[in-house]
């Protein structure tokens, strides 16, 4: 659906993003992205976790959202926090509710012209499959006791995806105020599967496959530099994966930048192209 040429421009408040974290991570994996795209981005961004910690709360203020889930990686847990990113979502207003993981590059620029290609309004479910086929999924309706299959496509959380609002309103009785965890039980499937669920297999809305989201299961040193700018989130994994190190010449070596992006230094680069920046404090 394309944008029609009376709609306002889409501003960075418009957009919500949701970074999915966890209390263990903060120092490994939030701090880094504190000091890269999200302090760029303040204003758009909502950090989502399951532990106090007061000197986060301090510096982030109203956005750090403690779910109160528990800190495990189990369905249950991971369902409920993008419960809760849903109900903060919705009572924000924004136009575009964005999930990422607290592994995910997030490029604020190139996320915002994406989605000013398309009317909140409309339903717009947007991000990368995680298989080449769509998921078949074996449904139990409470009550009834019968047992249905359903075939839909899901956008991978490891990549991030984004809801327009107005499919994210039609979600709201399999997702809002925590009926999101009961329709995860339904499926007994994953955040992101259930989110494709309730879009495809109960709506009927699709998943608009885009190929500038990347999850750290991809090769990321497969992606040519000269595309670096246009991608809308980026990923890695330990250093037990080098293969999804972004591959940049110059700049900061695989040891002083083991989560490799592009650094502010490269060469060519202005500091508002270079979206990964790497304040080296
Ligand atoms: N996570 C979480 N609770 C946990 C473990 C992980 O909320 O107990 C979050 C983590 O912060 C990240 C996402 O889940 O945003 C995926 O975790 P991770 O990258 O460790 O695992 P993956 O599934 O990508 O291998
Ligand atoms: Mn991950």
């Amino acid at each position: 659906p394309a944008r029609p040429a009376t709609a306002p421009r889409l501003r960075p408040d418009d957009v919500f993003i949701a970074v999915k974290t966890t209390r263990k991570n903060h120092g490994p994996r939030l701090g880094l992205l504190l000091r890269t795209w999200i302090s760029r981005a303040r204003r758009q961004t909502f950090i989502f976790t399951d532990g106090d910690d007061p000197e986060l709360q301090l510096q982030e203020g109203s956005h750090v959202v403690n779910t109160n889930c528990s800190a495990v990686h189990t369905r249950q847990a991971l369902c409920c926090k993008m419960s809760v990113e849903y109900d903060k979502f919705i009572e924000s207003g924004r136009k575009w509710f964005c999930h990422v993981d607290d592994d995910n590059y997030v490029n604020p620029e190139g996320l915002l012209q994406l989605l000013a290609t398309f009317s909140p309004s409309q339903d717009v479910y947007l991000g990368r499959p995680s298989l080449d086929h769509p998921i078949e999924a074996t449904e139990r309706v409470q009550g009834g006791g019968t047992v249905t299959t359903v075939k839909f496509w899901f956008a991978t959380g490891g990549a991030g995806f984004c809801l327009s609002r107005g499919l994210a309103l039609k979600m709201s009785p399999w997702a809002s105020l925590g009926s999101f965890m009961s329709t995860a039980e339904r499926v007994r499937l994953p955040d992101d599967c259930t989110v494709g669920y309730i879009v495809e297999g109960l709506l009927g809305a699709r998943l608009l496959h885009s190929s500038l989201f990347h999850s750290h299961l991809e090769s990321l040193q497969r992606l040519p530099p000269d595309t670096l700018l246009q991608q809308v989130t980026l990923s890695y994994g330990g250093p037990e994966n080098p293969h999804n190190v972004v591959n940049v010449a110059g700049g900061f070596s695989l040891q002083q930048d083991p989560t490799r992006l592009t650094p502010t230094s490269l060469p060519g680069l202005s500091p508002s192209t270079a979206f990964f920046t790497r304040t080296r404090t």
